[in-house]
């Protein structure tokens, strides 16, 4: 078999990390061409030893990198070394908005795309789409969620599927009362029950954002509309996700909660690893699955997704940027929790959406709901 070459995006997050174990892991499978990372260059430059990964490079600097490391590239070679003949899949695990424009590049390149940095399709569905249309890229989701709802599609015709069904943990604060979510501190959101997760994420996950900004996502990958994508409460985070056929049946996607799963999936998608290293579902100490409707009183992430993915346009990309400036405002203690959903709430209820029609549209509804959203309180 020959073996897919792969540039990680973000190799040392938490996505990243684990995309590295299973390149380690699969050598017959994988050849590690390119890694890509932000911060941590030591870290980056020991991952592109071990792998032998022909060329390394940070945004966050050439100089220092380079200095630890003789495959090191610039930066702004990335976008067209991944879209070069030896790579197959690029996986893109940049949280934010950096990933974009590398995605785009690949997409239209006709590279397969295993795409975890759900901001890409929340920022710009529309266009993410026509490029892959346009250049034959694919995208194979890596969301835990929406690799089990790819997962259960496979083979099925679309017109017998009601509706997608996301899985939500809940997060750390699922039982808090009004009190509590008012009053909760940093420290008390990060503890998540089930998932260890960046730091984004897991006050996303808190808030249910992160569900808000999947159903977004979902939503582009699949091409359903909001009145079909439902989300419920599942604190066990072992069915990822499901789908309901026209006659009622579920169809779910379950593993124990580890991202390998679904991060191996979209690099060696259609074919299937054979699951060496990774932990199977032990049915006698499982216990029993909960399941339970989201509080959209308490938590009202869900309205605003789905008003955002009715309307498109640059509307889902000033949801994701107000999220972010809020939470780094929480983050520093200029706010309380709750207030996340506030400056999302008024930053998008003062935003002329336009349609996208390409990436400077995206970055200026970017950078102009940040600038709104960075002055409320
Ligand atoms: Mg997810």
């Amino acid at each position: 078999m020959k073996k897919l070459g792969v540039a990680v995006l973000g190799s040392t997050g938490s996505i990243g990390g684990n995309a590295v174990k299973i390149l380690e892991a699969y050598p017959d499978w994988f050849r590690t061409v390119g890694l890509v990372a932000r911060s941590q260059t030591a870290l980056l430059a020991e991952q592109g030893a071990k792998l032998n990964a022909d060329w390394i490079a940070s945004d966050g600097g050439y100089d220092e990198l380079s200095r630890l490391s003789g495959r090191t590239v610039e930066f702004s070679r990335v976008a067209g070394l991944i879209c070069a003949p030896e790579v197959d899949v690029v996986l893109c695990a940049i949280v934010g908005t950096a990933g974009l424009p590398l995605v785009l590049a690949a997409l239209g390149a006709g590279k397969r795309v295993a795409l975890a940095s759900k901001e890409v399709l929340v920022m710009a569905g529309d266009l993410v789409k026509s490029r892959a249309a346009a250049g034959n890229g694919r995208i194979i989701p890596v969301d835990s969620e929406h690799s089990a709802i790819f997962q259960c599609l496979e083979g099925r015709r679309k017109n017998e599927v009601a509706r997608l069904v996301l899985t939500a943990s809940g997060g750390s604060l699922r039982n808090a009362t009004d009190a509590e979510l008012e009053n909760a501190t940093l420290e008390r959101v990060l503890r998540h029950p089930t998932w260890r997760m960046g730091r984004k994420v897991t006050i996303d996950s808190a808030t249910l954002m992160n569900k808000a900004l999947e159903v977004i996502e979902a939503g582009y990958l699949f091409d359903f509309p909001p009145e079909k994508i439902k989300a419920v409460i599942h604190p066990e985070s072992v069915v990822h996700s499901l789908i309901e056929m026209m006659d009622g049946t579920l169809l779910a996607q379950m593993s124990r909660p580890d991202m390998r799963f679904a991060i191996g999936y979209g690099m060696s998608w259609p074919d299937r690893l054979d699951g060496r290293g990774l932990p199977r579902l032990d049915f006698s100490a499982l216990g029993s699955l909960e399941f339970s409707e989201i509080d959209r009183r308490r938590f009202p992430s869900l309205d605003f997704a789905e008003a955002a993915l009715r309307c498109g346009g640059t509307l889902p990309c000033v949801l994701n940027a107000a999220n972010e400036v809020a939470v780094d405002k929480f983050v520093r203690g200029e706010i309380r929790l709750p207030r996340i959903w506030s400056i999302v709430d008024r930053t998008m209820a003062a935003h002329r959406v336009e349609p996208l029609d390409g990436l400077d549209t995206v970055l200026a509804a970017d950078r102009r709901a940040r600038e709104y959203a960075g002055k409320l309180n």
